[in-house]
C-alpha cells in the first residue's frame, strides 16, 4: 500500500449528509474519498425526487431533484475521489493504525478516519410481485410519477397506501382522466387530510390489492384487483398503472462492525464520534439526543464529523474551518465566479 492510496477521511453514503461532508472535508484541505453503494449520488432523496422541498434554510423551494444536483455540484468543489457500486460492508484495522474498509465486491479502501453517512442503508424500490410486472416497466407499469402531464387525460390506477401513492393521486386528480386508488387496507399510512381530500377527488377501492396484469402486446390495458376481505374480483380498464408500494433498505453490515448502535442506529456523542476511535458519523443513520432527522440536520453533523475527523488525522489542526466568505480557498473560485 502507497501513501498516495490514503485517504484523510472516506466517507461512506453519498446522501445528503455525506455528500455535505464530501464539500466541507475538501474545505478543511483534507484528501477526501466518497463511497456510494449505488450507481448515483442523492440517497434517499431520489425516493421522492418528484416532490417540492420548502425547509432547506436559505434555499427557494424547489423539485428535490433540483437540490440533488445542487448538492452533487457542490460535493464536487474540491474534487474529491468518488467511487459508485461499492457497499461498504467490513471495516478493519492495519499495524500502523490505517483503517482498511471492504466492499460487498471485495474492493479495499484505505483511511486514515471514516465517516459512516449511511442513512437508511441503501433504498430499492418494492416492486409489484407479479411475474408478469418487469415486462411492462419499459411501458405503461411506474414506480415513480417525474412528469405529471405525461399522464393528462388518461385513466391511472394507483396502488399504494401512504403518503406518496395519496399525493399522487391528489396531483394527478387534476390532470388525469380519471384516478383510481387501490389499497389492501381500510386505512392509509398518509396525512389524514389528504386522504379526506383523496377520497373526496378520486375513487378509492380498499381492501383491494392488484392481482393481475391483462396486457394487449406491449402495455397493460386491463387490471384485475381482488377485495383480501371478500374474495371479489373487479377488472379495471387502464391506460397507466403506478405503483407505490414503499421501499426496502437493508442495514448496512458496517453498521454491526462493532460500532455501538442505539434502536438500529449508530450512536455517537456531539463530536460526531462513534466507539471506535478514528470513526465518525453524520445524518440518518446517526442517533444522540436532540438528532435531527431532516436535510438540514445532516448538514450540522456532517460539519461536526468532518472537523472531528480533521483533528484525529492532524491533532494540532484549528477545532473548524475558517468561514467560507474569507476563505482563501475560495479567492479563486470567486473570480471564476464573478467572471464566469
Ligand atoms: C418521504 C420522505 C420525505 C422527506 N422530506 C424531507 C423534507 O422535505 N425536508 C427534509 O429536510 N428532509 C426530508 N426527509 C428526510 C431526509 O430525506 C433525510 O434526513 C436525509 O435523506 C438523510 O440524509 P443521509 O445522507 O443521512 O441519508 P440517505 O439520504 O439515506 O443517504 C444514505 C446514502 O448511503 C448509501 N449507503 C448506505 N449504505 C451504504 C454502504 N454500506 N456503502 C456505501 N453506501 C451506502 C445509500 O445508498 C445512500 O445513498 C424526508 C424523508 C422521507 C423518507
Amino acid at each position: 500500500m502507497h501513501d498516495q492510496d490514503i485517504f484523510d477521511v472516506t466517507i461512506i453514503g453519498g446522501g445528503p449528509a455525506g455528500m455535505y461532508a464530501a464539500f466541507y472535508a475538501g474545505m478543511r484541505e483534507m484528501k477526501v474519498k466518497l463511497i456510494e453503494g449505488k450507481h448515483q449520488l442523492g440517497g434517499f432523496l431520489h425516493t421522492y425526487s418528484d416532490k417540492t422541498i420548502w425547509d432547506v434554510g436559505g434555499l427557494p423551494p424547489m423539485k428535490c431533484a433540483k437540490l440533488i444536483d445542487w448538492l452533487v455540484q457542490q460535493a464536487g468543489t474540491f474534487e474529491p475521489t468518488v467511487v459508485f457500486n461499492q457497499s461498504v460492508d467490513a471495516l478493519t484495522r492495519l499495524d500502523n493504525g490505517v483503517i482498511a474498509l471492504h466492499t460487498a465486491t471485495g474492493e479495499t479502501h484505505h483511511t486514515r478516519s471514516v465517516i459512516v453517512a449511511i442513512g437508511r442503508g441503501i433504498a430499492e424500490v418494492q416492486k409489484l410481485e407479479l411475474d408478469s410486472a418487469h415486462d411492462f416497466e419499459r411501458s405503461n407499469l411506474h414506480y415513480t410519477v417525474q412528469n405529471l402531464n405525461y399522464f393528462a387525460g388518461k385513466n391511472v390506477l394507483i396502488s399504494g397506501g401512504g403518503n406518496t401513492a395519496v399525493d399522487w393521486a391528489l396531483e394527478l386528480a387534476d390532470v388525469a382522466h380519471t384516478v383510481t386508488v387501490v389499497h389492501r387496507q381500510e386505512a392509509f399510512r398518509a396525512m389524514e387530510h389528504n386522504v379526506k381530500q383523496m377520497k373526496k377527488k378520486v375513487k378509492v377501492l380498499t381492501p383491494f390489492q392488484v392481482e393481475r396484469l391483462y396486457g394487449n402486446g406491449e402495455r397493460i390495458d386491463q387490471v384485475a384487483i381482488c377485495n383480501k376481505a371478500t374474495g371479489e374480483n373487479i377488472r379495471l380498464e387502464v391506460d397507466e398503472v403506478i405503483i407505490s408500494h414503499g421501499y426496502t433498505s437493508q442495514t448496512s453490515n458496517i453498521a454491526r462492525c462493532g460500532l455501538v448502535m442505539n434502536e438500529g442506529v449508530i450512536s455517537m456523542n456531539h463530536l460526531g464520534e462513534t466507539n471506535i476511535s478514528g470513526v465518525f458519523t453524520a445524518g440518518d443513520c446517526a442517533n444522540r439526543e436532540g438528532k435531527v432527522r431532516l436535510i438540514a440536520g445532516a448538514f450540522n453533523d456532517a460539519i461536526v464529523a468532518v472537523n472531528s475527523a480533521k483533528i484525529y488525522v492532524e491533532p494540532t489542526a484549528d477545532e473548524m474551518a475558517y468561514v467560507s466568505s474569507h476563505n482563501e480557498l475560495f479567492r479563486e473560485k470567486n473570480r471564476d465566479l464573478k467572471n464566469g
